[in-house]
C-alpha cells in the first residue's frame, strides 16, 4: 500500500531535494546566460542597424556624385563636340598654307599656334610690342599673316589690339 502522507525513505527524499536544488541552480544559470546572449544580440543588432544606415547614406551620396559627374561629363562632351565642329568650319575656310603654318606652330608651341594681339601685347608670350612694330602691323594689309617676333606665333589682330 502507498502511504501518501509519509516518507518511508528520508535519504531518498534528501537526494530528491538535492537534485531539485541543483536543477534550480542550473535553470538560473541558463536564464542568466540567455539574458547575456540576448543583450549581446541586441548590441550587435544596433551596430548592424547603424552600419546599414551609414552604408545606405554613402550609397546615396555616391549615386548623387555619380549623377553629377555624368551630367558634367555629358555637358563637357557636348561642349567639346561643338568646339570641334566650329574648328572644322573655321579651318575649312582658311587658305591651305596658313592652315599648314598654324598646325606646324601649334605642334611646336604647346598647342597654341596663334595668339591675339591685345592691348599691344602678344597673348602667346606676353611680349609688349614697341611702337614701330605696332606701326608696321597697323599698316599691313588685313590678310597679311603677322608673326610675333618673340614666340613666332601668328598674331591675330583684334578690336582691342591697340593699333
Ligand atoms: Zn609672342
Amino acid at each position: 500500500m502507498i502511504d501518501a502522507g509519509q516518507v518511508k525513505d528520508p535519504k531518498a527524499l534528501e537526494r530528491m531535494l538535492g537534485e531539485l536544488q541543483s536543477l534550480r541552480r542550473r535553470i538560473n544559470s541558463l536564464e542568466d546566460t540567455e539574458l547575456e546572449v540576448m543583450e549581446r544580440l541586441e548590441t550587435a543588432q544596433t551596430s548592424l542597424d547603424q552600419r546599414t544606415a551609414e552604408l545606405s547614406a554613402m550609397e546615396g551620396e555616391e549615386a548623387l556624385l555619380r549623377a553629377a559627374f555624368e551630367q558634367k561629363a555629358g555637358a563637357l562632351q557636348t561642349q567639346l563636340s561643338a568646339v570641334q565642329d566650329e574648328r572644322q568650319v573655321t579651318a575649312s575656310g582658311l587658305p591651305q598654307d596658313l592652315l599648314a603654318l598654324y598646325e606646324k606652330l601649334r605642334a611646336q608651341k604647346n598647342g597654341v599656334g596663334a595668339a591675339a594681339l591685345r592691348r599691344r601685347e602678344c597673348e602667346g608670350c606676353r611680349l609688349t610690342l614697341n611702337a614701330s612694330d605696332l606701326g608696321m602691323i597697323a599698316k599691313a594689309p588685313a590678310d597679311e599673316v603677322i608673326r610675333c617676333e618673340e614666340c613666332n606665333r601668328i598674331l591675330v589682330r583684334v578690336a582691342e589690339s591697340g593699333l
